[in-house]
C-alpha cells in the first residue's frame, strides 16, 4: 500500500450508481436516488438508485429464474469452483481501487480498510470456491434392504443485507458461501456505502457469474430491505445490522413466509485483562485497538474493559497514553490510525450516548472531542470512560462508536459475571498468563468468540456469529455453507 497509489485514486469521479438486475445495470423503476455524502469532507461523491417493491419484485424475480434455470445452480462444481476463483483474482486485480473506493463511501482508515475489505474478500472467494467440490452428501446406516441418501441441496434464493461497516467483507461473507452452495442472490447494501459492492458485482460479472445470479437493490432499509424481507419468493434472508432491525425481519419472515432469517447482531464484548496477564504494555496497545479500530464501528469491538484491581490504575493509565498518541485524521492518509465517523447521524449517537453516560455518572478520562481535521467531515477522538457502573447503559448498549467504557473486578467470578451481564453474546478477550484460568474463561463466557492474549483478527477459517441478543447463525468458516443448503433424504427399498 503506498500513499502515491491511493492518491491517484481518491479523486477519480464516480459515475451516479444504478441497480443490478438481471446482469444489467439500470435506474429504479421510480427514477428515485439516494445521495452518497463522503464522511472525509461531507462532499457528495454521486448517487445510488433507490430501489422500492418493483425493483425488488424485479430482482428476485431474475434471481428465481436463474436458480430454476440451472445455470448456476446446476452447473458442474469444478466449473462454478472456476468462476468464484476469478472472482477472487479480479479482486486481487482491482484491490487498490475497491479499498479507495470504499474510504471514500464509509470512512475506514485505509490501513485497515486496505486488509479488512478486497484483502478479505478475495480471500473469502478463495476459500468458498475451494468448498464447491467438496459438499458431499451421506449414505445412512440403514438395515439391509434399504437405502437412505442424505442430499445437500441449494436452497434458491438468498437475500442478503448488510450493514456499512465493512461492506465488502461482510458481502463477501454472504454472498460466496450462498453462491458456493448454488443458490441465486440478492444483495441490498446499506444506504450508507454501497459502492464498493456495487463494483464487487461487476467483477462478477466479468468473471463469467451468470446473470441474474447475483442481483444488487441499493437503497432504503425501509423500502428496499423491507421488500425483500417480506417477500413470498426469498428462501433466506441472511443479515448483518442492528438488533431493531433483526427483530423487523423476524416478523416480516412470521409474517410473509417464513423464510429462513439469519441475525449477525450487535454486541458490547467484555475485554478482560487479570493481573497475571504477561504483558500489560502490549495488552494495552491491542486493547486500545480492539475497540478505536474504525472509529470503534465494529462489531467485535471490545467496548467494556474489565481490570483486575489489582493492576487497574496502572493498566488505564497506558491503555490512555495509547488513546491518547491515535492520530484521527485523513481515512486516506496511510499514517492515520483512527478515520472519520460513518455519518453524520453516527457522531451525534456517539455524542449523545457519552454524555448520557457522563450524565449518569461515568467520569471521562480522555478524548470524545468532535474534531475536524480534515473541513465539512466527521471525526470524533477516542473517549475512555471509567467510574462505570454495571447498570449503567453506557455498560449495557452498544455505541458503535470509540468510546470505552472500563470497569474493576476483584476476582475471576466477578469477572464473568460481568462479562455475561449484558444481553449480547457476541466477542469477548481475556488476557492472562493462566492456560487454566484462559480454559476456564472459555467456557464460562457466553459469547461466539473469545480472544485470549489478543484481540481481533480471526480469519475465514473460523466461525463468526453471536448468542443470546448477538444473533444466530454464523458467517465464515465451512460451517456457514450449511445455511445455504437444504438437507433432502430419499428412502429407498432395494
Ligand atoms: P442497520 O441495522 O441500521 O442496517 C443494516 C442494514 O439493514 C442496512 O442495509 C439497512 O438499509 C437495512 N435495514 C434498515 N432497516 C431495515 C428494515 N426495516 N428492513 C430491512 N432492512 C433494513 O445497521 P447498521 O447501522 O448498518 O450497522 C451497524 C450495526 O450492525 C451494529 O449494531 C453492529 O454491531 C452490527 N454489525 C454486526 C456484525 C456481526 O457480524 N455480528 C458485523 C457488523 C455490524
Amino acid at each position: 500500500m503506498k500513499q502515491e497509489q491511493i492518491d491517484a485514486l481518491r479523486h477519480q469521479p464516480i459515475p451516479n450508481q444504478g441497480l443490478l438486475i438481471e446482469g444489467q445495470w439500470g435506474p429504479a423503476v421510480s427514477g428515485q436516488t439516494l445521495p452518497v455524502l463522503s464522511p472525509i469532507d461531507g462532499r457528495q461523491l454521486c448517487t445510488l438508485a433507490a430501489a422500492g417493491q418493483a425493483d425488488v419484485e424485479a430482482a428476485v424475480q431474475a434471481a428465481r429464474r436463474s436458480f430454476d434455470a440451472g445455470v448456476w445452480s446446476r452447473m458442474a462444481p469444478a466449473e462454478r469452483k472456476k468462476v468464484l476463483y476469478r472472482i477472487a483474482d479480479r479482486i486481487e486485480a482491482h484491490h487498490a481501487e475497491l479499498a479507495v473506493l470504499g474510504v471514500r463511501d464509509n470512512g475506514t482508515e485505509i490501513a485497515m480498510a486496505w486488509k479488512a475489505e478486497p484483502g478479505s474478500a478475495a480471500g473469502t472467494f478463495r476459500y468458498y470456491a475451494e468448498c464447491v467440490d467438496k459438499i458431499n452428501g451421506e449414505i445412512a446406516p440403514t438395515p439391509e434392504g434399504t437405502l437412505g441418501l442424505i442430499h445437500k441441496e441449494p436452497v434458491g434464493v438468498v437475500a442478503a443485507i448488510v450493514p456499512w461497516n465493512f461492506p465488502l467483507m461482510i458481502g463477501a461473507w454472504k454472498i460466496a458461501p450462498a453462491l458456493a452452495a448454488g443458490n441465486s442472490v440478492v444483495l441490498k447494501p446499506s444506504e450508507d456505502a454501497s459502492l464498493s459492492l456495487l463494483r464487487l458485482a461487476q467483477l462478477c460479472l466479468d468473471a463469467g457469474l451468470p446473470p441474474g445470479v447475483l442481483n444488487v437493490v441499493t437503497g432504503t432499509g425501509a423500502e428496499a430491505g423491507e421488500a425483500l424481507a417480506r417477500h413470498m419468493d426469498v428462501d433466506i434472508l441472511t443479515f448483518t445490522g442492528s438488533g431493531p432491525v433483526g427483530r423487523l425481519l423476524l416478523k416480516a419472515s412470521a409474517e410473509s413466509n417464513l423464510k429462513r432469517v439469519y441475525l449477525e447482531l450487535g454486541g458490547k464484548s467484555p475485554n478482560i485483562v487479570f493481573g497475571d496477564a504477561p504483558d500489560l504494555a502490549q495488552a494495552a496497545k491491542v486493547s486500545a485497538m480492539g475497540i478505536f479500530r474504525n472509529s470503534g464501528q465494529v462489531c467485535v469491538a471490545g467496548s467494556r474493559l474489565l481490570v483486575q484491581r489489582t493492576v487497574h490504575d496502572e493498566f488505564v493509565e497506558r491503555l490512555q497514553k495509547v488513546a491518547d498518541g491515535l492520530r484521527v485524521g485523513d481515512p486516506l492518509d496511510v499514517t492515520t490510525d483512527i478515520g472519520a465517523v460513518s455519518s453524520a447521524r453516527q457522531l451525534s449517537r456517539n455524542q449523545g450516548m457519552l454524555a448520557h453516560a457522563l450524565a449518569q455518572g461515568a467520569r471521562l478520562r480522555t478524548g470524545g472531542q468532535v474534531i475536524e481535521p480534515v473541513p465539512g467531515g466527521q471525526y470524533m477522538q477516542p473517549a475512555v470512560l471509567d467510574a462505570v457502573q454495571p447498570d449503567m447503559d453506557i455498560a449495557r448498549q452498544e455505541v458503535f462508536g470509540p468510546v470505552l467504557a472500563v470497569m474493576p473486578f476483584d476476582d475471576e467470578a466477578q469477572a464473568v459475571r460481568l462479562a455475561n451481564g449484558t444481553e449480547y453474546g457476541l466477542a469477548s478477550g481475556v488476557w492472562t498468563g493462566s492456560l487454566s484460568r484462559a480454559h476456564r474463561m472459555v467456557r464460562a463466557i457466553k459469547a461466539g468468540l473469545v480472544h485470549v492474549n489478543t484481540y481481533g483478527g480471526p480469519d475465514i477459517t473460523v466461525p463468526l456469529g453471536g448468542v443470546r441478543q448477538s444473533g444466530n447463525g454464523h458467517d465464515k468458516s465451512m460451517h456457514a455453507l450449511d445455511k445455504y443448503l437444504d438437507l433432502k433424504t430419499a428412502w429407498i427399498q432395494l
